[in-house]
Order: C-alpha cells, then structure tokens, then sequence
C-alpha cells in the first residue's frame, strides 16, 4: 500500500501536558511517526511525499479566525511578558454565556485551545498543515484509482473541531480527508477506530447528511474526552441519524470489539457512501499506554479485514497509538489484514 509521509512534524514536540493535575511531556512525541515509518518501511510498503495543497483543504473544514490564531499564535505569544516556551490556556469562555472573541492571544488560546494537551510550540503550524496535507495526498492517491493509501498523519487529528484544538490535536486530517472525497463522491463516511471518541469529527460533520461519522471508543464515562461520545449523541437537523456513537466498556477484548464493528460496517453499508476514511488509531492494543481497550496486534488485521471487505475506496489515516514496543506492528498488521481482504 502506498503510505504518504512527511518529515516536518518531526519539530513539533510538545512538552507541555498537563495529566491529572501534573505537567508531563506530551505522550505525542516524533518518535511515535519514527517507528510506525520504520515499521512499514521493513514491511516493504512503498513511501511517498505529499504535494503542497495550500490553504484550500483545510479553510473547508476550519475558521478563518482559527486558521489565523494557530498560524500566528506562537509568535504572539512570545511578544508577551514572560512567556512559556509553548501556548497553553489558562482562561476559557463559559459555555451558552454570552461572550465576545477576544482580541488577546491569551484570550485566544483560551477560545481556540479545548485542554491542556494541545500546547503550540514554535513549529505546531508546520508540522499541522504538513499532516493534513499527508491526508489530502492519500485522499488524491485514491480519487486517482487507489483502492486504498494510507496517510502517516502526526500530529493526530480526529478530536479537532472546526475552531478548537484538543487532544494532540490542531487540524482534522480525516476531515479534511473526507471533505476532498466529496469533490468526486456525494456521500463519504468516516469510521473511527481510535480508542478515544473522534469528538472534533463528530462535531464538524454534527448537522450534515453528506457525511455520516461513526466512532468506536472507551466509554466516556470514565474516559477522556467525557463529554462526548455517548450513543444518544446522533447528529441534530439534517444531520440527525447521520452520527453514530459505540461507547464500548474499557477493557474491551476482540470478542467485545466484533460486534460493534459489524454494526458500524452494516451502518456504513447501508449509508452507500462512494469512498471512506478510516480514522485508525491504534491505542486500543492492550499494550498501549492508555489501557483503553485490550485489542492484540493481530487482532488489528481482523478488524482492518472487516473494513476491507466493504469493498470501498477507502483512506486510512493515522491517529493515536503511543509508543509501546508494539505501535509499529500494530500498524503493520492492520495494513496488512486490510490488504489480505481487499
Ligand atoms: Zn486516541
């Protein structure tokens, strides 16, 4: 499979994150993207690097006023007195108050910047356009007559919402993925494998029809990101019946895991879409520091072999998965499960 990659995440590396109450350095580190590129390399896939698609995939998806403030902010910041190293809020607005978008890159942050585990340090731009442009690629590589390609997105991007950061997250890569299949297909879906609800996804695509967003994750009950993520949450307007949420208990074994997926595969069946992004994160494996879920590796290829045989264009783009010695395997036994179906 043709795996897009680029090199300029590698100086975004965030230290600072902020975990029940205590600063660490992000668990979103270049070294994640190393091993999963050293992974498919030894696997024999073919790399390549992706074109510039400037400002048009990601202003489809994101605000000007966001595009703006992640651009810029870092810079902003440093003109402050006695900055820290990276962005980090330490103010928000209060929900269904009245509020005003503030002029202040300290209010700013505060608007744009949902947690404590999305810091901007001096090359988060680079290295967030980079990746969403490695998804736009694979997205091209498909509407040229792949029928699949997988995008090595770093930084992640499933938990970015139209104009907020969160969750090691900055730009939607899979949205914007899903948003460029539209140029050919009229309808896309998007299902989510990552073991964290893709809550920025869900609430881009929350009031349309054209796209219809699935997520499998830990239950949010006693998971991040706790807000979102439960079943009843189903899409409003136009968009209602097109989000679909399975909350499944931490701890969840393939037995567990099934299924759920072969709802979802139904869902997306049913749905008829021309092409579909998987969101494919990989800390679900029972190894992973997050200890969600207790997926194998070659578990990961059951589940990609389900995918598969949907028989659909299909993207498949990165998102967590946190260095085990694992992450590599995991990555190469889902490519390959999806391939041995397809
Ligand atoms: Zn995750």
């Amino acid at each position: 499979m043709k795996v897009v990659y680029s090199d300029l995440h590698q100086n975004h590396d965030p230290q600072l994150f902020l975990l029940r109450g205590r600063f660490k350095r992000s668990n979103e580190q270049p070294e994640r993207a190393y091993r999963l590129l050293s992974a498919v390399q030894k696997d024999g896939h073919e790399i390549v690097a992706p074109a510039d698609y400037g400002s048009g995939p990601r202003a489809c998806i994101h605000s000007p006023e966001y595009l703006r403030f992640l651009e810029t902010a870092w810079a902003r910041w440093q003109l402050l007195d006695d900055p820290s190293e990276e962005v980090m809020p330490n103010i928000h607005p209060f929900p269904g108050q009245p509020s005003s978008y503030p002029e202040s890159v300290v209010g700013q942050a505060g608007f744009h910047m949902g947690d404590n585990a999305c810091s901007i340090g001096e090359h988060t731009w680079v290295a967030a356009t980079a990746s969403a442009d490695v998804a736009t690629h694979a997205a091209q590589l498909v509407l040229d007559g792949q029928r699949a390609a997988y995008a090595l997105c770093r930084p992640p991007g499933h938990h970015a919402y139209t104009d907020r950061a969160n969750g090691f997250c900055y730009l939607n890569n899979a949205a914007i993925a899903a948003q460029y299949l539209r140029q050919r297909y009229t309808r896309v879906a998007i299902l989510d494998l990552d073991v964290h609800h893709g809550n920025g996804t869900q609430g881009i695509f929350y009031r349309r029809a054209d796209v219809l967003t699935i997520s499998l994750h830990g239950d949010p009950r006693n998971f991040t990101p706790f807000f979102t993520g439960y079943a009843h949450e189903r899409g409003e307007a136009e968009g209602l019946g097109y989000n679909i949420n399975k909350p499944l208990p931490l701890g969840t074994d393939l037995t567990g895991y099934l299924p759920a997926l072969r709802d979802a595969c139904a869902s997306v069946k049913a749905f008829s879409p021309g092409a579909l992004v998987v969101a494919l994160g990989l800390d679900a494996h029972e190894h992973d520091p997050y200890k969600g879920m207790r997926i194998s590796t070659s578990d990961f290829a059951v589940l990609l072999s389900h995918i598969a045989e949907l028989g659909l264009p299909t993207v498949l783009v990165q998102e967590g998965g946190y260095l085990s010695e694992d992450l590599g395997p995991n990555l190469v036994s889902a490519l390959k499960g999806f391939e041995t179906a397809a």
